[in-house]
């Protein structure tokens, strides 16, 4: 049997040495438009590789997978990220897990990741040819082929009949214009939240103001969540920042009374919540429109209303998106409905696989990403095995 592996990336490796060890008798050939493999693999985590995430953090697979978490929670179930740790470890990779769930290598090397893969591939009899890029997927002459060739790399596929949806990115920053907020660069809020106004997309986390807008686990979680909407609207919106996190406004109106309360004679701008540093409390003081020289026990009802508005829902001008060191990924792809979940294979050409970011699969930071590549692949892997006495 001879199988053809478009891309070798982390899901067209993975995918190969899986598949000489399931099928020692096929002959796998990967081919490669760049001219080296893995060469993601060695940027990935700012050179550190996040392969994986103990998933801890996670109650919901939709909060991790935006699109895709059908498909993950089978190939979460047949190739876990325990099973992922255990195999690079296997391996000889040893792995550290960071208080936040994030996995990397011991070495704090992603070249750890690629040499392994490379050595294993080798060992295994994997053939890889660099600098050969498949333009038509239908002329590739082999038994079965899988195609692992990333986000938005889908020329390849026109004209086969396998349905897609429009790729646009995922995990950006936010662009506020001259939004005065910028002037607070490199505040850190620990717990916000950030959600876009008239929808449904919200997200909890850190939050960083910077030179050009806003950052930080949460922005960066809620461009995914409204990845495909925020496309749609030109990467125009309204950003609406919740400064303590997810509060109920009586909550954050009791905090404000009760801090008042305590400084009766002091003015609104010397007093804080410790969630907030001392600019940016002055800013939003200024952007309420309630005067910080009045003193606490002069603040009445409308001042309360309209700090609590401010601090729960503090609107912004998105007027465009930035790239988070230069670390993206691409939502869209292969649609799901047109590929066997099980086996990965598509429905209209038999014999056809997909596995890794080609695929409608995508998901917020933290090497959940990485994650879909290795349990994708191995899904693939074992579904080519299983299909192989159809031919
Ligand atoms: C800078 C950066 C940092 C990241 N860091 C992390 C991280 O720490 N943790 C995490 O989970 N995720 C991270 N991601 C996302 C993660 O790297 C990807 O989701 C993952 O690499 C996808 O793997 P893949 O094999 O599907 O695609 P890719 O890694 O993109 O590989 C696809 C391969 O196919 C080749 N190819 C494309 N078209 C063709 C063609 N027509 N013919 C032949 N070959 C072709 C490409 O050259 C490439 O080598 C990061 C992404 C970026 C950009």
């Amino acid at each position: 049997m001879k199988v053809a592996v478009i891309g070798a990336g982390a899901a067209g490796c993975f995918c190969a040495i899986a598949l000489r060890r399931l099928l020692p008798d096929c002959a796998v050939l990967v081919h490669e438009a760049g001219p080296r493999p893995l060469r993601k693999v060695a940027v990935t985590g700012g050179g550190r590789c996040n392969l994986t995430n103990s998933f801890e953090g996670i109650g919901r697979l939709q909060e991790a997978y935006p699109r895709g978490w059908q498909l993950m929670k089978r190939a979460l179930g047949a190739f876990s990220a325990a099973d992922t740790q255990a195999w690079f470890e296997r391996e000889g990779v040893r792995l550290v897990t960071q208080p936040d769930g994030c996995v990397f290598p011991r070495s704090q090397d992603a070249m750890e990741i690629v040499r392994t893969l490379l050595r294993l591939m080798e060992r295994l009899g994997v053939e890889v040819r660099c600098g050969s890029r498949i333009d038509d997927v239908r002329a590739v002459d082999a038994d079965a082929v899988v195609v692992t060739t990333g986000g938005g790399a889908l020329r390849l596929l026109e004209g086969s009949g396998v349905a897609l949806e429009p790729p646009v990115p995922s995990l950006f920053t936010f662009n506020l214009g001259d939004d005065p907020v910028r002037a607070l660069a490199g505040t850190v809020v620990e717990n916000a939240t950030a959600a876009l106004a008239g929808t449904k997309f919200r997200a909890g986390g850190p939050l960083l103001v910077t030179d050009w807008g806003m950052s930080g686990p949460a922005i960066l979680k809620l461009s995914s969540y409204g990845a495909r909407y925020l496309a749609e609207q030109g990467y125009r919106a309204q950003l609406l920042v919740g400064w303590l996190g997810d509060r109920a406004d009586a909550e954050v109106r009791e905090r404000l009374e009760a801090l008042f309360a305590e400084n009766p004679r002091k003015q609104l701008s010397s007093v804080r919540l410790p969630e907030l540093t001392a600019r940016l409390w002055q800013h939003l003081l200024q952007k309420s429109g309630v005067r910080a020289e009045l003193r606490c026990a002069e603040a009445g009802p409308r001042s309360l209303s309209r700090l609590t508005e401010i601090l729960q829902r503090d609107p912004y001008p998105v007027c465009g998106k930035s790239r988070f060191k230069e670390e993206f990924v691409t939502c869209g792809g292969v649609s799901l409905r047109d590929v066997n979940l099980q086996t990965l294979e598509s429905k209209c050409r038999p014999g056809l696989y997909f596995a890794g970011e080609v695929l409608d699969v995508d998901a917020i930071t933290g090497g959940f990403n990485l994650q879909a590549a290795w349990s994708t692949a191995m899904l693939a892997a074992r579904g080519i095995a299983s299909n192989k006495d159809r031919k």
